[in-house]
């Protein structure tokens, strides 16, 4: 008999029949308390052999319709290794095609983070004589909102701010910040080293604790889109924020980077904060150079793709990048990556994976390395 569950750490999905393994109905449930949906992680049970047909019935209503096209699910029979199913977007359906090789299988959009895992990763994080872990405050559904801050603040060193996962659904975001924070603690790489001697790092591995444990897609507990709250964020809506930007007020900003995952578009890719008002052709030459440099190290990234920049004054102030970019006059930026894959270093596989964002994580730290000497303006 066929079961599927989703009542675990991330799990998301309704299930209308499995009564036929090769007619199953499913659903995606929108986010508690917003109307948005695309993130889906469920297991199923006795389909050992069996040619599974799941139907997502309700993705044409998902909030990036466009994701769907040219995608792919991932499975996992160890919770490890995710790998790509059949998949297809017909008639207002999605369509996993599948034949189990064990008897529990796990699909998902993309490679879940569990909130195990992040509990994990901050532990593992603590062992290393650099770090200490702070809690900012608390989530609406009372979890923590960990900061790791990395060597030891003063007058003379820059702060570094990378945070992750305002969007709870983009769970590359934070195996990208495993990645990145595996090689910055890493004692025997000198590049890691050398940025430490000068630098002070804040990192928010997740912004949305509440909506990663409850399989949201893009908002958190009281359905506030966190990226959208930056300019007026408030403790009974969006505390996430308000928390961190406090904090931020507190050791001021010489460089931001903010992680998310992009539904459509498959590239890797940097949106600038072209649009705020302070905008500066010298801003515009250290993003360039950011860009370029970035691609030299890590063929993932690129530049010819991504979202048109918004004119200079009309970028939206209520977002991470825009808002820190105006506030600390530094260079801070949203950094989107695939659900499906790279178009151009395509993996058949995988796709865009745990893997990949793990080792694209890691290799910001000589972007960053290169390019320490400017990433603090002479305005500030
Ligand atoms: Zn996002």
């Amino acid at each position: 008999m066929i079961r599927i569950s989703s009542s675990f750490d991330g799990g998301n999905i309704l299930c209308d029949t499995c009564a036929d393994a090769s007619d199953i109905q499913l659903q995606i449930k929108t986010d508690s308390a917003a109307d948005f949906s695309q993130w889906f992680y469920f297991r199923l049970t006795g389909g050992q052999g069996l040619p599974c047909v799941m139907k997502i019935t309700n993705a044409d209503k998902a909030s990036y319709v466009k994701g769907w096209e040219g995608y792919q699910a991932v499975a996992s029979y160890d919770r490890e290794n995710w790998f790509r199913v059949d998949t297809v977007y017909e008639n207002g359906h999605l369509v996993i095609r599948h034949t189990p090789d064990v008897n529990a299988v796990y699909y998902a959009y993309f490679a879940p983070y569990s909130m195990e895992r992040h509990s994990d990763l901050i532990a593992d994080a603590g062992q290393s004589p650099d770090v200490f872990l702070s809690v900012l405050g608390e989530t609406l559904d009372g979890q923590d909102m960990d900061l790791l801050t990395i060597g030891e603040p003063a007058p003379e060193k820059k702060a570094y701010w990378l945070v992750a996962r305002q969007h709870p659904g983009e769970t590359m975001a934070e195996w990208w910040m495993e990645g990145f924070l595996s090689r910055l603690l890493d004692e025997d790489d000198a590049v890691s080293r050398a940025l430490l001697e000068k630098i002070c790092f804040y990192v928010v591995p997740n912004m949305n604790p509440d909506g990663s444990r409850r399989g949201h897609l893009r908002t958190n507990a009281a359905g506030a889109n966190l990226n959208r709250e930056w300019s007026e964020p408030e403790m009974n809506k969006s505390p996430e924020v308000y928390l961190v930007r406090q904090k931020m007020q507190s050791t001021g900003v010489d460089f931001c980077l903010d992680v998310h995952g992009d539904e459509g578009l498959p590239y890797n890719f940097i949106a600038g904060t072209q649009g705020i008002p302070s905008w500066t052709a010298e801003k515009d030459r250290l993003l360039t150079d950011f860009k370029r440099l970035w691609q030299q190290v890590n063929p993932d990234f690129q530049t010819t793709h991504g979202y048109p920049a918004a004119p200079k004054g009309k970028g939206n102030l209520a977002m991470c990048g825009n808002y820190v970019a105006e506030t600390f006059g530094c260079l801070a930026m949203t950094l989107e990556m695939p659900f499906k894959d790279t178009a151009d270093t395509p993996n058949e596989l995988w796709g865009w994976s745990p893997e990949r964002s793990k080792k694209f994580g890691a290799s910001v730290i000589d972007v960053l390395h290169q390019l320490d000497d400017r990433l603090t303006l002479p305005t500030k």
